[in-house]
C-alpha cells in the first residue's frame, strides 16, 4: 500500500489529509508518527519554496514520498505583506485580535478594490528519487472594514470572500475548506496523485 509523509505536527492539517488521501487507499503519515524532532529553517522567498525546503529537510530522512504545505496572507495594499512571513508578521507571539486590529488600522484609508488580499498555499512533493514539484492553490478576497466572525483561525476574521458575502470566519469549517486556499492546492495535489496512480 502507498505511503506519504505529511510534514506537520499539526494535528488538524493531518486530519485534512486523511480525509482526502485514506479513501484513495494511501496511508497517511505525520511528523506526529516520528519520534525524531526536525527544527527546518524557513528560508526560502516564495511559498513553493518554503514548502520544498520543509519537504526536502523531511524526505532526506525516510524513503516515502513527502508532501508539506507553506501558506499565508498577501495584501495588495502592504506590498504584499504579510506574505510568508504571516506566521510571525507583528510578532510571532503577538495574538490574532492585535495583528488583525493592527492591519485594519493600516488600511484605514485604503478603499474598495484596492483592499484586495489573498490567501496563498503551496504545497510541495518530494519524491526518495529526487523528484519534486509544488501545487498552489489561492483564494480572492478583501480586507474587510472590521474583524467578524468565531470560526477559522489567524487572519480569516479580517478576510472577506464575495462569494460568502462575509469573512471566512463567519462560516464553517465545511464551507471554508470547499473553497480555500489549501483546499485548491489539495485538489490540484490529488489529481495529480490519481492521474499518477492510473
Ligand atoms: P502555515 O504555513 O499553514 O503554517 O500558515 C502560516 C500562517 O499563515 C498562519 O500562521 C496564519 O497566520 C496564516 N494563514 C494561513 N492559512 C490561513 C487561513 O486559512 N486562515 C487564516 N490565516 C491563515
Amino acid at each position: 500500500m502507498k505511503e506519504l509523509m505529511i510534514a506537520t505536527s499539526n494535528a488538524h492539517k493531518v486530519e485534512e489529509f486523511k480525509k482526502m488521501l485514506e479513501p484513495r487507499g494511501i496511508v497517511v503519515k505525520s511528523l506526529l508518527d516520528l519520534e525524531e524532532q526536525f527544527d527546518i529553517e524557513e528560508n526560502g522567498t516564495t511559498f513553493e519554496e518554503n514548502a520544498l525546503i520543509k519537504a526536502r529537510s523531511i524526505a532526506k530522512h525516510l524513503d516515502i514520498p513527502v508532501i508539506s504545505d507553506d501558506s499565508g496572507l498577501v495584501i495588495d495594499a502592504l506590498k504584499g505583506a504579510p506574505g510568508i512571513h504571516s506566521a510571525r508578521y507583528l510578532g510571532k507571539d503577538t495574538d490574532y485580535k492585535t495583528k488583525n486590529t493592527i492591519i485594519l488600522s493600516r488600511l484605514a484609508d485604503v478603499e474598495g478594490e484596492a483592499r484586495s488580499a489573498r490567501f496563498v498555499c503551496a504545497m510541495g512533493l518530494v519524491y526518495p528519487d529526487g523528484k519534486e514539484m509544488t501545487f498552489t492553490g489561492t483564494i480572492e478576497g478583501y480586507i474587510h472594514d472590521k474583524i467578524e466572525g468565531p470560526n477559522g483561525f489567524g487572519y480569516d476574521p479580517i478576510f472577506y470572500y464575495p462569494p460568502f458575502g462575509t469573512t471566512t470566519a463567519n462560516v464553517s469549517d465545511e464551507m471554508k475548506n470547499s473553497v480555500s486556499h489549501r483546499g485548491n492546492a489539495l485538489k490540484k495535489l490529488m489529481e495529480y496523485l490519481d492521474h499518477e496512480e492510473a
